[in-house]
């Protein structure tokens, strides 16, 4: 790969400002001054350096996102802010997209990366991927409701759900609960509280697989994942 476009990549400006590094002698390849924006490298071999600091080349790039609510879960949008507006310029160079979809109005634990390999095992309906939300739901929520969420329920659209695990956390005039599912219909939290006559009135995924959301990131912060969060998911 060329050096000029291996350091744009990275996040180390355009390719004008990248040739000045270079022709300003800030950059060195295994030793050696480097002023060719041509140069060749191998970014998995060749020391890079750059005003003495060492390059850490990557081709992926995996972010945990609390996601706030009112943005969409898209890379662009003519009318709405996107998660990925939210990015930094160092990671927008990546140019990751967001894994799956949460709601506008629904916040919490979202991945976003350029590994489409690791997002269609993540998304495929074949791999039954777990996923829990936290709700508040408008009503009471029973144990019927736990039973028929069990059983699958019913979608407007005629849909069975597979079965989902509904823990009620608190009951009352509203109620807390956390649901695992392992599909991804259309709204289907939403939905299939609909279809036991309730409204889940705020919602927010607190875990994906084997992922859980950092608590210790505000809404519209991020994360590169960790080693071990990585390993879990690979
Ligand atoms: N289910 C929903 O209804 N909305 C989401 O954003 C995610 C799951």
């Amino acid at each position: 790969m060329r050096i000029d476009k291996m350091l744009a990549n990275l996040g180390y400006g355009s390719r004008k400002d990248v040739k000045k590094l270079l022709k300003d002698g800030a950059v060195t390849v295994n030793d050696e001054k480097v002023k060719d924006p041509k140069h060749q490298v191998d970014p998995e071999q060749d020391a890079v350096i750059i005003n003495g600091e060492k390059v850490e080349y990557k081709e992926f790039i995996y972010l945990m996102m609390n996601k706030p609510p009112g943005v969409i879960s898209a890379t662009e949008d003519s009318q709405f802010e996107t998660v990925v507006d939210l990015l930094e310029m160092e990671d927008l160079v990546f140019s990751p997209f967001p894994v799956g979809r949460l709601d506008k109005d629904t916040e919490g634990l979202l991945l976003l990366t350029n590994d489409g390999q690791l997002a269609h095992r993540l998304l495929s309906p074949k791999k039954h991927v777990p996923k829990t939300y936290f709700a508040v739901i408008d009503r009471e929520v029973t144990a019927d409701d736990v039973a028929a969420f069990k059983k699958g329920v019913i979608l407007d659209d005629g849909y069975e759900t597979k079965p989902g695990e509904l823990e009620i956390l608190k009951s009352g005039i509203t109620s807390d609960i956390e649901l695992t599912i392992t599909e991804g219909k259309f709204h289907q939290v939403k939905r299939m509280f609909e279809a036991v006559g309730k409204r889940v009135i705020y919602l927010k995924r607190i875990s994906m697989g084997p992922l859980e959301l950092d608590k210790t990131l505000e809404l519209g912060e991020y994360r590169e994942l960790t080693d071990e969060e990585l390993d879990k998911l690979m």
